[in-house]
């Protein structure tokens, strides 16, 4: 990593070639940051004429393995066990690690999601390499292979580019969100490498005895997200967020602030601690627009901002601005999109 002194020799660059993606499931299906990654891995690995692999483990993975085929992936290698079924660190890291060294990929990108950052880490010491956490553009040199892994830096005020010239794998963690689902391909020509596989027992040092499901708010494939923050004043404002989320179809969002007061819980927070989305339409609520929070919903494709303030940083971002009190501005929008419902439904008993 630039500026860093690395005890290890340099890898010799020329001997790693090919991108690698790891695939992140849960319960044996793709998650929406895996097929993130097989889009910037593929549009990297195209660009210098090389492959691109999808790392996939789990139970039963035949089915996903088909899936990230159709997105594009040209080879998938595969591990299958019972034991892989749940993302565990020390089975997965080992048997990733064991890819790596065999295959040498010049790069290989990783989800910067909770167990994919998990999993970067220990591969990256194992093959040691660094790796570039939180990336959202990443680009490769197409003279050098170089991988450009830009990420923001100083509260996000600034985008820092990370090179590592010397050693290999280039390794980097995207963060989710942030790259698009690519379309599938017309004619998919991928090759599937799946091989059953007995995990050391010394590696299961944790029993996993059952999988308690959260109610985990997955905003990131939400095509509406209603999000309120600090100028709801108390945490009852977040009912009348609920209200016009459910009246469009959406999801209930918030800003840090707000899921620090305990108003909402965290798992709604949008932003660069939080999810980052990018819906169709995203309204802000009671929400200044502060860089933090702009960074998770900046590339919504419509944004609506109801504040009292003119001047409001949020308003920069947005398309629509209500300048008005969310407590007076929501219900009016609550009853006439109501009222718009009526006249579209077709009348009763006809
Ligand atoms: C390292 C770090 C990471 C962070 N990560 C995140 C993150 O992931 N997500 C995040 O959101 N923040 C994050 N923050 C916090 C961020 O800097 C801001 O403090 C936060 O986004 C502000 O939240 P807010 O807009 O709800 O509150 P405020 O900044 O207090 O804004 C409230 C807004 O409501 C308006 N308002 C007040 N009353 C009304 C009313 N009745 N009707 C309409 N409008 C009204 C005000 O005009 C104001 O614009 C982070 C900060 C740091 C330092």
């Amino acid at each position: 990593m630039a500026g860093i002194k690395m005890a290890t020799p340099a890898a010799k660059p020329e001997e790693y070639k090919n991108v690698f993606v790891f695939l992140e499931t849960r319960e044996d299906k793709l998650v929406r940051p895996a097929l993130e990654m097989i889009g910037v891995g593929k549009r990297i690995a195209d660009k210098v004429g090389e492959k691109l692999y999808c790392l996939l483990l789990g139970g039963n993975i035949k089915d996903e393995a088909k899936e990230a085929v159709s997105y594009g992936c040209d080879i998938v290698l595969g591990a299958e066990s019972p034991d892989l079924s749940v993302y565990r660190t020390l089975p997965y890291s080992k048997i990733i690690s064991d890819f790596v060294k065999e295959e040498k990929p010049n790069i290989f990108l990783i989800p910067a999601t909770r167990n994919g950052r998990d999993l970067a880490s220990r591969i990256a010491v194992s093959c040691e390499a660094g790796v570039t956490a939180d990336c959202t553009e990443l680009d490769i040199e197409q003279d050098t292979r170089i991988l450009s892994a830009n990420r923001p830096t100083y509260g996000e005020s600034m985008l820092a580019e990370i090179l590592c010239k010397k050693h290999r794998p280039q390794m980097a963690t995207a963060r989710a969100g942030i790259f698009p689902v690519p379309d599938r391909v017309k004619s998919p020509k991928g090759e599937i490498r799946i091989n059953s596989v007995k995990v050391d027992k010394s590696l299961l040092k944790k029993e996993v005895l059952e999988f308690k499901k959260k109610n985990a708010v997955d905003l990131t494939a939400a095509k509406v997200v209603v999000s309120g923050g600090m100028g709801l004043g108390k945490a009852d404002g977040f009912k009348l967020i609920e209200e016009l989320a459910s009246e469009i179809g959406g999801v209930v969002g918030s800003t840090r602030p707000a899921a620090d007061m305990g108003w909402i819980s965290r798992d709604h927070q949008v932003g660069q601690t939080g999810q980052t989305v990018r819906p169709r339409l995203y309204v802000a609520a009671g929400i200044s627009g502060k860089i933090q929070h702009i960074m998770g919903m900046k590339n919504s494709e419509t944004i609506i901002a109801i504040n009292t303030d003119p001047n409001a940083e949020i308003i920069k971002y947005s398309d629509y601005v209500i300048n008005a009190d969310l407590y007076e501005a929501i219900p009016a929008l609550v009853n006439s999109i109501r009222e718009e419902k009526k006249k579209l439904a077709p009348a009763a008993g006809k």
